[in-house]
């Protein structure tokens, strides 16, 4: 296999992205202060991930658009307190400033920036991506407070493109803006399903990043099934890549 370009998710995988969020809530419900602020933080970190897990799928499924899934979140998170947030104006109020906590938390993993070093090192003229499914402003202002910006060539956002992963279209995409074939490329991230095995069955070679070797039997045979190699942190890649080689 000629490793000619390796393509990374971004939250979770290069962005440390939960961590931001578990921030993020945490600074907010404090600058709030009254009920919200004395409220359980490991429940309320549960609710809203769960929140964003549900209806930023919606986005991507088409079912809502940017604003309003970030509107829906809001509204659920302060259901349970006197906080009234029916109108857009107030829940687009509402999430402005929790953004402003989770943007003050953006930070890579330790292992990102050595990752792409240590890639660079052992594979001569390698070349760096990102296929995310997001908004491109959005993803592009990570990229540049986190010298990402600098690392990486193109970035493929679904929000660009009208299709997300593991929609085998945007893998296609990215190789296509690199001019290399689907067998050339790598793609990285922490979900199996979305990133690696959608990445897999574009012809890409597929990798699940399992940070916290969670991986069920019932996942490391549908990987193995795919050719999806697991890893439990970015310093492994280059020599899973370079073993493949
Ligand atoms: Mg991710």
């Amino acid at each position: 296999m000629t490793v000619r370009v390796v393509l990374f998710d971004l939250d979770d995988t290069l962005f440390a992205h939960s961590r931001a969020v578990a921030r993020g809530v945490a600074a907010y419900r404090l600058s709030h202060g009254g009920d919200l602020a004395a409220a359980d933080d490991a429940v309320e970190l549960a609710r809203w991930s769960a929140l964003e897990e549900h209806h930023y799928h919606r986005y991507l499924a088409g079912e809502l658009d940017y604003r309003e899934q970030r509107r829906h979140r809001a509204r659920g998170f302060v259901e349970p307190y006197a906080i009234d947030l029916s109108s857009d104006a107030a829940a687009d109020e509402w999430f402005g400033r929790y953004l402003i906590e989770y943007e003050r938390a953006w930070l890579l993993f330790d292992d990102a920036l050595p990752c792409l070093d240590s890639l660079a090192a052992e594979i001569p003229g390698v070349r760096f991506g990102i296929v995310t499914n997001a908004e491109l402003p959005f993803q592009q202002a990570k990229l540049d407070a986190t010298g990402l910006a600098d690392r990486v060539e193109h970035t493929v956002a679904s929000g660009d493109l009208g299709v997300a992963k593991p929609d085998p279209r945007i893998f296609a995409e990215a190789a296509r803006l690199f001019g290399v074939d689907p067998s050339e490329a790598v793609y990285v991230g922490d979900r199996l399903e979305t990133d690696a095995i959608g990445a897999a069955d574009a012809g890409l070679t597929g990798v699940w990043l399992d940070r916290r070797h969670a991986a069920t039997h019932d996942e490391r045979a549908r990987a193995e099934a795919s050719g999806v190699a697991i890893i439990h942190g970015l310093v492994e890649l280059t020599a899973l890549l370079c073993a493949q080689a």
